[in-house]
């Protein structure tokens, strides 16, 4: 087998890639085929193809997107912050790097700029060379890459964007400070008057402190904050969640502002999303 890192395993004659973040729960993931990896400044990152989940991209040997669900997390992390604001213009767009945030974004015609602020170019090379159902190959000229660390970007950006989504992979490594409340306050500084800011809050299953933490951080800075959840199959337990505080205009979801092309985002999904099963209720209280 050519050198590939430790959580590509062969077993019974295929390959497995096994998940390498997690000490008591394990899940591997069956592989036609390792489509691309590298070792860039930042992390590993990985493409491979994967039997149930086909294309799948995963850094430091934690899979972070995929062929099959990829959409799902994607159309909730961008269409519920861009309905719920009634001219947004300017987009931040934080890690990301999948380029499937901006991909929802740019369907808007009337979002004028996507900034999308991505540690590592490499991230978006692979993706948009190996892994099209996610990335779409992403090319539109409203989009300008900006290949930084997204913590040092939003100290220096003050009253710019309408939305500031937060894309960013688990709090370990590059990401940890995306998820403290100096980096929300400076979101929050970043943001116009009426801005909102949305991120992935991670899984209210098996990271209920994260959760919880990000939720106490958003409700502290925002005049409005709130959480919503998607099922995303790819992440442990399904339920995963999005933390969005708003600066002005209240987080209530009605009709959609303008209708795009999505798989699983609609009117429905936008209004119900801010149900919450009752244990999260609890926690969040
Ligand atoms: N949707 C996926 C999920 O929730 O697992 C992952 C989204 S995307 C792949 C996460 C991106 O955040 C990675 O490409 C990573 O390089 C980027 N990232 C991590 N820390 C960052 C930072 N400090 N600034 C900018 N981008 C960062």
């Amino acid at each position: 087998m050519t050198n590939f890192p430790n959580w590509i395993e062969a077993k019974n004659h295929s390959l497995w890639l096994t998940e390498d973040d997690r000490d008591n729960l394990k899940i591997s993931y069956r592989v036609k085929e390792v489509i691309y990896s590298e070792q860039s400044p930042i992390q590993h990152v990985m493409i491979v193809d994967t039997v149930d989940f086909g294309r799948t991209l995963v850094l430091d040997g934690v899979v972070q997107t995929t062929a099959l669900d990829g959409h799902i997390y994607n159309e909730m992390i961008v269409h519920v912050p861009i309905n719920l604001h009634p001219n947004p213009k300017k987009v931040l767009i934080i890690g990301g790097g999948d380029c499937g945030a901006a991909r929802e974004a740019a369907k808007y015609k009337d979002i004028e700029r996507i900034d999308m602020v991505e540690i590592d170019e490499l991230v978006v090379k692979a993706c948009k060379d190996h892994l099209q159902e996610v990335s779409g190959n992403l090319s539109d000229v409203r989009v300008q890459f900006i290949f930084t660390d997204g913590i040092q970007f939003v100290k220096e950006k003050t009253a710019e964007y309408d939305i500031i989504i937060v894309d960013s992979s688990d709090p370990v490594g590059p990401a940890e400070q995306l998820f403290e409340y100096d980096f929300y306050a400076n979101i929050k500084k970043a943001l116009k008057l009426d801005g909102i800011m949305v991120c992935q809050s991670q899984s209210p299953i098996f990271h209920q402190d994260i959760l919880k933490q990000t939720s106490e951080h958003i409700h502290n800075l925002f005049v409005h904050a709130n959480t919503y959840m998607a099922v995303v199959p790819t992440y442990p337990g399904g339920f995963w969640s999005f933390t969005i505080g708003s600066k002005h205009h209240p987080i209530k979801s009605g009709h959609l502002r303008e209708k795009v092309t999505t798989k699983y985002f609609n009117e429905g999904i936008f209004q119900g999303c801010f149900q919450l099963p009752q244990f999260m209720k609890d926690l969040l209280e």
